[in-house]
């Protein structure tokens, strides 16, 4: 199991990621400044590096220098987007790659991933990496089958055809598959700043999207409403 040391501050965000990487089957520690940053790196050797660049007491780019001392352990650095310097600056004192707040869950694996896999470090897959070979970004649960690098969603084995926000909302479910999404919270990260008009929206599109995945849109078994709180993608897992 690849252990990710996380560098982060905001309560908000150290919640999301310790879930979501346990969830992914990392194991995760958790630093809130720079200065535990670097202690919890010394004493429990992590395979990965997580660092937020604005911290308290010890900056991210300082504390990225100061493993780059000693270490060669993948270092991704996440910032936020009005500091495109400090990614600059980062990556020229050795961090891997960067994601820029607010990412997304599926993003920020996938990257991190990448970079336990050009270091052979990640232990979660399946095994060495074969040289070439980039691994697709495919999602399955149940009968639903999504491929994120084509935008290609396969129902049963059947290559069906769904409009833009459609697939990400499919993709929004699924990355979440067996947890309840509030309506807000798929609102924001489906449509955000776009959504316009009335709440119906989303239910038009639930309805449309479960005319395509269902096997009887009149009873729906994976696009399951849960009554005064929003929608839950069926996990047979
Ligand atoms: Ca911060």
């Amino acid at each position: 199991m690849s252990r990710i040391l996380v560098v982060e501050d905001e309560e908000s965000f150290v919640d999301a990621l310790t879930v979501g990487l346990e969830r992914e089957g990392f194991s995760v520690d958790i630093a809130r400044n720079g200065a535990e940053a670097l202690d919890k790196f010394k004493a429990n050797t992590p395979d990965l590096v997580l660092l937020d660049m604005m911290l308290p007491v010890i900056s991210g780019l300082d504390v990225c220098a100061e493993i780059r001392r000693s270490s060669d352990v993948p270092i991704i650095i996440v910032s936020a987007k009005s500091s495109e310097l400090d990614t600059v600056v980062g990556l020229e004192v050795g961090a891997d790659d960067y994601v820029t707040k607010p990412y997304r869950m599926r993003e920020l694996v996938a990257r991190i991933r990448a970079a336990l896999r050009r270091r052979n470090l990640d232990t979660s897959g399946l095994g060495p990496p074969v040289p070439g070979y980039v691994e697709r970004d495919v999602l399955t649960v149940g009968g639903l089958k999504i491929d994120f690098d084509s935008r290609e969603v396969f129902v049963d084995g059947v290559l069906v055809e769904l409009p833009r926000k459609e697939f990400d909302l499919l993709g929004y479910l699924m990355e979440n598959a067996g947890r309840v999404l509030e309506r807000s919270s798929i609102i924001n990260t489906v449509w955000g700043l776009d959504y316009v008009g009335d709440t119906k929206t989303l239910d038009v599109h639930i309805k449309r999207l479960r005319a395509k995945i269902e096997i009887d849109p009149s009873e729906p078994s994976r696009l399951v409403t849960v009554r005064g709180v929003g929608y839950k993608l069926y996990d047979p897992a």
